[in-house]
């Protein structure tokens, strides 16, 4: 067997592993099962391309991104490693040269996308050539409830046990539900090694707002660095054209990128991203998985992701060279209800909506979070770290009240009025403010009308807000979203718990902060 560590310079020249690497080749050369988990950018690829070096036979590496592959092969071959890859991209000429290559005993490295394993005779050419390793990458594409399901990749646990030969398997996602359906996909349910390292990005400034203009607000962002590559995700399709467009209107050259263009349009874009300076794309998720621009210097959330590890691999798209990135995500309630909407009406099993409201609870306990951000996102990769410096929090603290009697006045309405109305009337009754409807219901009769005098209308949309954002009140979809009272707002209720909440979350209009708070 060849030594790695001589490998790693002659053949990728690198003077160093990075953190992480070298224990996993370690497991991969013992020929153990392993789950890696490393960021986008951790440097997954070294550990599956230097064992296959230093195993005899092939490394079959299943990808499911073909432009992935081939920019692979193609630097594998520059630095003279025999690699080859069987997709639907290629020609017969190059399919013909990895066969070739293949019955010399030549290969290394055989790319394959996962569709390829369900080909008739694929197992066999697999077994004759003589298989080390099998490599998974983006190996979350094998959990059901991801949004990057592949069917076909449900076959490799077949073929693992087919060729009874170690899986090393890859991804940049996290949580606890998608390691372990990987364990039960991939590794038939027997724990492989599992390497969890290096999720900081410190290079990547954090900032969350709330939304209150956003058009205003991507548009003041992207003018403090004009001229950078940037992404702004967006939640709907629409909204990726309309800001695009105003983001031209201001001067910034900005396209738009969603699932609903066409295939060659989409292309475009993404070549275009790729190789001009400067550019801003609008987009969906559908635009970055397979994006590899090391030098996007933003990435601003126009609306709330879906989940905490959605968050986190949308803003890992930025300062992939490790140079200063800086992010903004807005959120606001509306972004909560279109959410939390969004599982409630999903064709998902009851406990798996439970774990993505959890996830969603995640990614808003980071948005309102009091303490380092880094701190809180860190944390719930399992990695834990100081204060970092490089977030808005740790930039500015936040300033924080003790909301106990608030929370409860605001709990008090919801229930009084049966849990059939949303934050804006339940507002009106707090605030004394006897509206048409605050009247017709009879609601200015309730003895919670009037008794939140001292928050102004927007210090009671923030309180609103942050409970929603600690799932105290939760958007009921057969009420029209009215909000309804969770358990974990019980204690406070009952005054067995008390709750401190940020006031300086509410910047109207650059103005300050809500005067009562
Ligand atoms: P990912 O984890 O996203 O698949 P890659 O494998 O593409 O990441 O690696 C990211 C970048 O890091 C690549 O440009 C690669 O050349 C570089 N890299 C990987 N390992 C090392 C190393 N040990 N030393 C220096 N650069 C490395
Ligand atoms: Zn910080």
């Amino acid at each position: 067997m060849q030594e790695p560590r001589a490998l790693l310079a002659s053949v990728f020249g690198y003077g160093a592993f990075r953190p992480g690497q070298e224990e996993i080749v370690d497991a991969v050369l013992a020929g153990r099962d392993t789950l890696a988990i490393m960021p986008t950018g951790g440097g997954k690829s070294l550990c599956f391309q230097l064992p296959a070096l230093c195993l005899e036979g092939v490394t079959v590496v299943i990808s499911p991104l073909i432009a992935l592959m081939r920019d692979q092969v193609r630097s594998l071959r520059e630095a003279g490693v025999e690699a080859g890859a069987l997709t639907s991209g290629n020609t017969d000429e190059e399919t013909e040269a990895v066969f070739h290559a293949l019955d010399e005993g030549r290969l290394k490295l055989l790319y394959m996308a996962p569709e390829r394993l369900a080909a008739p005779g694929t197992l066999g050419l697999l077994r004759r050539v003589g298989v080390s390793r099998i490599a998974v990458d983006e190996a979350h594409c094998v959990s059901q409830w991801g949004h990057d399901f592949r069917p076909d990749y449900l076959r490799i646990g077949d073929l693992k046990r087919a060729l009874q030969v170690p899986v090393a398997a890859f991804t940049a996602t996290a949580d606890e539900e998608t390691r372990a359906e990987i364990v039960t996909r991939l590794f038939d349910g027997v724990e492989p090694a599992t390497f969890l390292r290096g999720f900081d990005r410190p290079n990547i400034h954090l900032a969350f707002a709330v939304k209150d203009n956003p058009r205003r607000q991507i548009l003041g962002f992207a003018a403090a660095r004009k001229g950078q590559s940037g992404i702004v995700y967006c939640a709907t399709r629409a909204k990726t054209e309309t800001l695009a467009s105003a983001l031209r209107e201001a001067g910034h050259a900005a396209c738009h990128y969603h699932g609903g263009m066409e295939a060659e349009d989409r292309r475009q874009v993404e070549v275009r991203f790729q190789q001009e300076d400067g550019l801003i794309v609008c987009a969906t998720i559908a635009f970055g998985m397979g994006i590899d621009k090391p030098d996007i210097r933003w990435v601003a959330h126009a609306d709330l992701s879906k989940s905490i590890e959605a968050y986190y691999q949308e803003i890992g798209r930025a300062g992939r060279d490790g140079a200063p990135a800086e992010t903004l995500t807005l959120y606001g309630p509306d972004d909560i209800r279109l959410r939390r909407s969004q599982i409630d009406e999903g064709a998902a099993p009851p406990d798996r909506k439970a774990a993505d409201h959890a996830r969603l609870n995640a990614l808003l306990g980071l948005a309102e979070a009091v303490g380092c951000r880094r701190q809180v996102l860190l944390g719930y990769f399992g990695e834990a770290s100081a204060p970092c410096g490089n977030c808005d929090l740790c930039d500015r603290p936040a300033q924080l009240f003790d909301a106990t009697d608030a929370v409860r006045k605001a709990l008090s309405a919801v229930l009084r009025t049966g849990e059939w109305f949303g934050a804006g009337h339940l507002i009106d009754i707090l605030t004394g403010t006897a509206t048409a409807k605050v009247r017709e219901k009879g609601h200015d009769g309730l003895p919670t009308f009037g008794v939140g005098r001292e928050l102004s209308k927007t210090g009671w949309g923030a309180v609103f807000r942050q409970m929603m954002g600690r799932d105290l009140l939760r958007p009921d979809p057969d009420r029209f979203g009215a909000l309804r009272m969770t358990e974990a707002a019980r204690p406070i209720l009952r005054g067995e718990e008390s709750i401190t909440l940020r006031k300086d979350t509410v910047q109207v209009s650059g103005g300050p902060v809500a005067k009562a708070l």
